[in-house]
């Protein structure tokens, strides 16, 4: 994924732990020196996710 802060692709991972049943990773850009997260899920999670959402929405959750 790009920065999301100046779009660069420039970009290291500094972190990457168990968050959960899930993996987050720290990323630093390079051009920019901005740091995010991201947590990767499996499209099956994804889905489930979702579909939780959506019934919680439903139900006026
Ligand atoms: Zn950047």
């Amino acid at each position: 994924m790009m920065c999301p802060l100046c779009c660069s692709d420039d970009k290291k991972v500094i972190d990457s732990r168990p968050f959960g049943t899930y993996r987050r990773r720290r990323y630093q850009c390079a051009a920019c020196g901005h740091k995010w997260n991201t947590i990767e899920i499996t499209r099956e999670e994804y889905d489930e996710i979702t579909k939780e959402a959506a019934n919680a929405l439903q139900m006026g959750i």
